[in-house]
């Protein structure tokens, strides 16, 4: 096997976008057309090894569930290539049959990831008895054991979605994701429709199950809170691009880029050591439109430290290969 698992080299991902009503009203009337194309992802080169897991992380709008989507080969890159241990995940614009088993998502929704119609049992077995990896004979027995492996009990294979709760429906969701076998698994957002006690445990599972399989995986989340305990190393994103890497450890504790710097900022439970209780700060501003991102640095109309250059120049990511942070003042502080 590769050493890099997923390896994905100046993906970039832009939609066009249709004017609505309103602004088809004001071009003719004279304005300036509004921005048609959005810049979701920009220039994104990143890796996986076998049996790490990988934090993506990001406020909502970063790209960062484009890019979770062109790791699992369901979008292609517009730019840049998307490869797992050395194959592309798309050939021609399709998705090889092999890359549908390869990879498999968890989405932040199980109960609009799964058919209603169906039972617990067919949902889990409809992929692997598709892709020959059980047999029909043994589709119940197969069933059971994943179901078992996920911490529900295996009579609940005749039930239906609705009669469970939403932690139990992720369950399923993972259950149905890694009876499929695959090599990569990508969660987007898989716990940030439930309670906090159940995300609590549905993490929790993850990590067992993480490290009693091997799993890779790419964890994609908003909160840097909940990928604290589950990642082995961490991206941050911004505004389509990522501005820092590095182990989860020292992402923590010494952050380089002033976004990171904010976002653990902004969140209450992540206290910095000797910060007082209820010292937290949300990050000013709102995330600027992907339709016209800020020139330069993304994120200078909202850095405490911007300074004239970063408007007009982009800064790349530099550092060493596992600690790389995209600020013209990484490293200087
Ligand atoms: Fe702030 Fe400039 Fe660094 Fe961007 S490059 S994060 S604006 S200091």
């Amino acid at each position: 096997m590769s050493a890099r698992l997923l390896e994905l080299s100046g993906v970039s991902k832009r939609f066009e976008r249709r004017p609505n009503l309103g602004e088809r009203v004001a071009e003719a009337l004279g304005a300036a057309p509004a921005g048609q194309v959005v810049h979701a992802v920009d220039d994104v080169s990143l890796s996986i090894a076998p049996r790490e897991t990988l934090a993506l992380v990001g406020e909502s709008g970063c790209g960062k569930s484009t890019l979770g989507r062109i790791a699992a080969g369901i979008h292609a890159p517009t730019t840049g290539t998307a490869s797992l241990a050395g194959t592309p995940l798309m050939s021609g614009g399709a998705r090889p049959r092999k890359a549908t088993t390869r990879v498999q998502m968890v989405f932040q929704d199980p109960f609009a990831s799964l058919n209603p119609r169906m039972r617990v049992a067919d949902i889990v077995a409809e992929g692997p008895l598709a892709h020959g990896l059980v047999s029909r004979a043994g589709a119940a027995a197969y069933v059971a054991g994943w179901l078992g492996r996920v911490g529900l009990d295996p009579s609940f294979a005749s039930r239906y979605p609705h009669q469970f709760s939403g932690g139990q429906r992720q369950r399923v969701a993972i259950a149905r994701a890694l009876a499929m076998q695959p090599d990569l698994l990508v969660c987007d957002e898989p716990v940030a429709s439930l309670d906090v006690s159940i995300q609590a445990q549905v993490l929790n599972l993850f990590i067992e199950l993480r490290r009693d399989l091997g799993l890779t995986c790419l964890f994609i989340s908003h909160d840097l809170g909940v990928v604290r305990h589950v990642s082995d190393r961490v991206a941050i994103m911004y505004l389509g691009r990522v501005v820092e890497t590095g182990p989860t450890a020292e992402i923590f504790s010494a952050p380089r880029h002033p976004y990171t710097k904010a976002l653990l900022e902004s969140v209450p439970r992540l206290r910095r050591e000797g910060a007082a209780d209820g010292d937290f700060r949300p990050i000013s501003g709102e995330i600027p439109s992907p339709l016209a991102p800020p020139p330069g640095c993304h994120f200078h109309p909202r850095c405490p430290v911007a300074e004239p250059r970063c408007r007009e120049a982009r800064p790349e990511l530099r550092g060493a290969a596992g600690r790389q942070a995209a600020c013209h003042l990484a490293g200087l502080d």
